[in-house]
Order: structure tokens, then C-alpha cells, then sequence
């Protein structure tokens, strides 16, 4: 039988510790996976913190674009599990971290759970989110707003140096 795979895309951020070697390390642990085959991986991004306690330092901030047979929710794990590579601790809402893994889209599919929310609830909102999408997904169009990733961004309002482009490949 042949394995269904979708096109799903996910964010990685980081703002303690070595944030770029989380994440390159985050990129290697999660495509370990068989069932995760890494198609692209956006540019690396610097961020300023959005929403949480002040005082936080700057984000590492990056999509990556792969194609996985996994279910939503065994891809969930998949991200949790890596997050807890990582000592990934929830204590406070938004506060800062050494690894934030979400799922931003899943193919068109809209998934509705008590602990999945696909796409990410809050992914249009964000320029830190949708500058690195529209890297890798410029063209998938959001199922619920029905906008393409590009249009999505293209109405947020930019504020000088929230989000920037420091480096072309970070895996
Ligand atoms: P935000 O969701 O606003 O980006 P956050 O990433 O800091 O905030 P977390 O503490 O990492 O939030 O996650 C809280 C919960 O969100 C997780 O336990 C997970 O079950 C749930 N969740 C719901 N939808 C998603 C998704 N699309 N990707 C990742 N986690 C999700
Ligand atoms: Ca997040
Ligand atoms: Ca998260």
C-alpha cells in the first residue's frame, strides 16, 4: 500500500542558550525521524520577542517545509519530544525558550483539538511566523482565511527590525 504524505510546514524559535546550535541540532534530531523528510528549510531569522514577560532576549526563527506520513498528533509528539531534547520548559505563557516547535499548516487540513490547533491559531498574526513561511509557502493558502501565505503577510504592518534576515541556511 502506498503511504499518504502531506505537505506540512513548522516553526522552530529559540531565545536562550546557543539559539543557533538548538536549532541546527533541533533540525537533525526531528528529520531523524523516518517518517519526516525535510523538503525546505527557510532563512534564518533574528526577532524581537512578541507578547510574555519583558526582559526576553532576541529569537532564533526559522520554518521549515517537509513532507510525513505522520498523523497530526503523532507529529505534535514528534515536536514536543524534540522541545524536550532541548530542556523546553513551560512555566509562563510566551516566556522565553530554548526551543518552541509548532505546527503552522498541515496540508489544507483544519484540525480542531483540545491540545492540536492546526493551522496555527495565531500564525497570521505574526511577522516572526509568516516572513520565514513565505521562505518555503508563499503559495499554500491558509484553509480557514483562504489567503495565500504571501497575502497573509503583506497586510501586517512591519515595524523596523522585528524581523531579520541573518543567515541563508541554518541546518
Ligand atoms: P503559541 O501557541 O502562542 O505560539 P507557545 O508556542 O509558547 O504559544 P506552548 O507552551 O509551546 O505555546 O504550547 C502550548 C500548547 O499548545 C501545547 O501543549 C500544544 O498541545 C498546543 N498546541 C495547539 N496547537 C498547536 C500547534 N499547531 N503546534 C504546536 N502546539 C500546539
Ligand atoms: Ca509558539
Ligand atoms: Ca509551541
Amino acid at each position: 500500500m502506498t503511504e499518504v504524505t502531506v505537505t506540512a510546514c513548522v516553526s522552530f524559535g529559540s531565545n536562550i542558550g546557543d539559539r543557533y546550535a538548538t536549532l541546527a541540532g533541533a533540525y537533525t534530531a526531528f528529520c531523524a525521524h523516518p517518517q519526516i523528510e525535510p523538503l525546505a528549510p527557510s532563512r534564518l531569522f533574528e526577532t524581537a520577542p512578541v507578547g510574555g514577560p519583558g526582559g526576553q532576549g532576541r529569537f532564533l526563527n526559522t520554518v521549515l517545509k517537509i513532507s510525513s506520513s505522520l498523523s497530526p498528533h503523532d507529529l505534535l509528539a514528534r515536536c514536543m519530544a524534540v522541545e524536550q531534547d532541548f530542556q523546553r520548559e513551560r512555566k509562563i505563557r510566551w516566556d522565553a525558550r530554548t526551543l518552541d516547535l509548532d505546527i503552522l499548516l498541515y496540508g489544507d487540513q483544519i484540525i480542531a483539538t483540545a491540545d492540536l490547533e492546526v493551522p496555527h491559531p495565531r500564525m497570521h498574526q505574526r511577522r516572526f511566523v509568516l516572513v520565514p513561511l513565505a521562505d518555503v509557502a508563499a503559495d499554500m493558502t491558509h484553509p480557514i482565511l483562504h489567503e495565500s501565505i504571501a497575502d497573509l503577510l503583506a497586510r501586517l504592518p512591519v515595524e523596523p527590525g522585528d524581523v531579520y534576515p541573518i543567515a541563508d541556511t541554518w541546518t
